[in-house]
């Protein structure tokens, strides 16, 4: 319901940040009425240059008008918001997240819990991000469940989940910790043969579920000699995944296994090279292929994670996380700050710098991932900043670092109604009180949060996050070093 002020208009209640209406009440302002945003920088999303003082409609939570300012006809009665000085941009979007078992310190199965994975949802939002697809790490029945309820208005605004089935060799697929998270949960289809991957996307796609992710390395560096899913399974298994009208995600992080898999046709090649340099034979599969791409980098980049801007993740965690992060009792990054880089680490910078543009200039299509969701230092909407600075450091443009995170991601999500600012589109955008087109870290100057027309409460999320209990005694899973495999787990021997 409208309460209504006596002598303040509705725009004023609307744009005014002291004005701290319930989330509800704001919801049904926006939605029912008609709110001009104007005189902000708006950067649209899409290739084309942004307006410079443009001004926006916003009606029934999509765009209704977009101009120049002064440009857009506006109906009686409409509210304006003033954002002169501004700059707005879209709200982002990230196809590849871990959601649901990080607790702020600890990372348990435990966690995982529809109030969790909203938590989650709400820390996205409260950095900006509007959509965000988690991989292959959920129960497909929780998934849909959690979707249709989201759908059906259930939950206060967050980012949208999507999120992709996964697949994996026996014991294989996720990472030392994400799997002590998705085996208790049977999160991911097991398979061997051919016969059986087929069987399996039979069923993904009776689901109606769109995406699939497999994991092809055999986690060298961490759980040993595990079995690799072979081409002679993933090819076929592509194959049907496409007859059945389903994108692909492959997660390979090596020479051998990224040109197979791109050379089999997976639609999302997952990871960048970190301990190789690209060769010409990948380059020119990339250039037949074009897959879309997602490097996923910024979790081991040590100089973010160690000497970066630990204010801005603050924001969003308890007083008692950021006394644990600042003693350096986070598994991230590995080796710990406190200790010299391993080698490895300038070798993984060298050969960023060396590979990231050259995958760029052969055509992959490069879309934002983070793979957030396995340590409080590296979380929710945080990683979504940094990944995108990265990329500026490593070749993009800001406007296309820009792009990669709003427009480009909703091709791999098919979803048509956000990822840019245009008539038609959901009113989802971020106003930044500094311009990211001069310096991609100020897309972090973040003055309001707007999904669907409504303003995210970030005051009141913010509150929320600063209360959460942290249960610092449960099941602290780490890298490495105090991981012990459950039997079922444990290397399975070669066939
Ligand atoms: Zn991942």
């Amino acid at each position: 319901m409208l309460i209504q002020h006596p002598g303040r208009c509705l725009w004023q209640m609307l744009a005014g940040s002291l004005v701290v209406a319930s989330v509800g009440t704001i919801r049904t302002h926006a939605q029912a009425n008609a709110v001009l945003y104007e005189g902000a920088r708006v950067i649209v999303g899409d290739a084309s240059p942004p307006l410079e003082k443009g001004a926006f409609l916003v009606q029934n939570g999509h765009i209704a008008a977009i101009g120049r300012e002064g440009s857009v006809r506006v109906p009686l009665g409409a509210a304006h918001v003033d954002l002169a000085g501004k700059t707005v941009m879209p709200t982002m979007n990230n196809v590849h997240i871990h959601i649901g078992y990080e607790g702020y310190m600890s990372w348990s199965v435990a966690n995982h819990t529809p109030e969790n994975v909203l938590d989650h949802l709400e820390r996205e939002a409260f950095f900006g991000v509007g959509t965000a697809m988690t991989m292959g790490d959920q129960p497909s029945s929780f998934a849909i469940r959690f979707q249709q309820d989201q759908l059906a208005g259930k939950f206060p605004p967050a980012a949208r989940f999507f999120f992709s089935a996964g697949m994996a060799p026996p014991g294989g697929g996720p990472d030392v910790l994400l799997i002590q998270g998705t085996t208790p949960l049977h999160a991911v289809y097991e398979v061997s043969t051919a016969d059986q991957a087929i069987a399996v996307v039979r069923k993904i796609a009776a689901g109606k579920i769109g995406e699939i992710k497999f994991w092809v390395d055999n986690r060298d560096n961490t759980r040993g000699s595990l079995r690799k899913m072979p081409p002679e399974v993933y090819i076929p298994l592509i194959q049907e995944a496409h007859k059945h009208g389903l994108i692909v995600h492959a997660h390979a992080t090596n020479l051998q296994d990224q040109k197979g898999v791109v050379k089999a046709g997976v639609d999302v090649l997952v990871h960048t090279l970190t301990a190789e340099k690209v060769d010409d034979e990948l380059l020119a599969i990339l250039k037949q292929m074009r897959p879309y791409w997602v490097p996923v980098m910024g979790l081991g980049d040590r100089s973010e994670l160690c000497d970066g801007d630990v204010s801005f993740i603050e924001q969003v965690l308890p007083d008692p996380v950021i006394a644990d992060i600042r003693a350096g009792k986070t598994w991230l990054p590995s080796p710990p700050c406190s200790a010299p880089a391993s080698p490895q680490f300038a070798q993984r910078e060298e050969n960023l710098k060396y590979n990231f543009p050259k995958y760029i200039a052969a055509g992959a299509r490069i879309v934002l991932g983070t793979d957030a969701g396995v340590s409080a230092k590296y979380s929710y909407g945080f990683a979504e900043h940094h990944e995108i600075e990265m990329y500026v450091r490593l070749g993009l443009t800001t406007a296309e670092a820009i792009q990669v995170s709003t427009s480009r991601p909703i091709e791999v999500l098919r979803i048509h109604d956000t990822g840019t600012l245009a008539k038609g589109k959901r009113a989802d955008f971020i106003v930044l009180s500094a311009n990211p087109l001069e310096d991609i870290r100020n897309t972090r100057a973040i003055d309001r949060v707007y999904l669907y027309g409504v303003q995210v409460d970030r005051l009141a999320l913010q509150a929320k996050f600063k209360r959460a209990v942290v249960d610092r005694d449960a099941t602290q899973a780490r890298f490495h070093k105090d991981y012990v495999p459950h039997p079922s787990l444990a290397p399975k021997p070669p066939d």
